[in-house]
């Protein structure tokens, strides 16, 4: 099964795509992280998207849906995707229609990750990423757990973009861009809406529930 996780920034689409990934042998696909990477390794595209990542404005689609393309049509992922960020404007959402198709490929289910504003933005403000094991906490909520974190505190990271005023430019443009995807999405038979403002575990038992039906 392909798998998208919908939602604003600070949703929990990682955290949720993460813990799913693991349990039902998904692959985790985050077009911001491999953005970053792209940034991290100095590349021609990292070059060119390292100032709009910063400032919390969109990558092109062009540079977006071609990284995409490699992956989706990898036989070592075929049908064990779960995007994570993908697709964020209607065009994305036309094009990874299209690439799907013509691989015989398609979505089998979407989770949005409903959240209110107010607790967006504490989760970004407070988001830590450890480059080691891929796994994301809040400096606020999880002082305890990070201070005891097997993989060290070198690995852990905040993100360039995770300041307020990329935070107020991200958020807008995902209103203005990516919430008419939900439109897009909305009347599917496979598209279910989640609560997003619960513990994540709460979260995750709930999208485990209807993928286990
Ligand atoms: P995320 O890690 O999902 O919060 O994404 C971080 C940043 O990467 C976003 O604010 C965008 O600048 C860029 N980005 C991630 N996914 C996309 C996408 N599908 N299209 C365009 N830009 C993206």
């Amino acid at each position: 099964m392909n798998v998208i996780i919908f939602g604003s920034p600070g949703a929990g689409k990682g955290t949720q795509s993460h813990n799913l990934s693991k349990k039902f042998n998904l692959y985790q696909v985050s077009t911001g992280a491999l953005l970053r990477n792209e940034i991290k390794n100095k590349t021609e595209i990292g070059n060119e998207i390292e100032k709009i990542i910063a400032e919390g404005d969109f990558a092109t689609d062009d540079i977006v849906n071609k990284l995409l393309k490699k992956i989706i049509t990898n036989p070592l992922y075929r049908n064990r995707i779960i995007f994570d960020g993908y697709p964020r404007n209607i065009s994305q959402a036309k094009t990874l229609d299209q690439i799907l198709d013509e691989d015989n490929q398609s979505i089998s289910y979407i989770f949005y990750l409903n959240v209110n504003r107010e607790i967006t933005e504490k989760r970004i403000i407070g988001r830590i990423t450890c480059e080691n094991c891929n796994k994301t906490f809040n400096e606020f909520f999880d002082k305890e757990i990070l201070n005891n974190h097997d993989c060290g505190e070198k690995f852990l990271k905040k993100r360039k973009d995770d300041n307020k005023e990329a935070v107020m430019t991200r958020y807008d443009t995902y209103m203005k861009k990516t919430e008419p995807v939900l439109r897009f999405y909305s009347s599917k038979s496979y598209f279910h809406e989640i609560d997003g403002n619960q513990k994540i575990d709460v979260i995750t038992g709930k999208i485990e529930q209807i993928l286990t039906v």
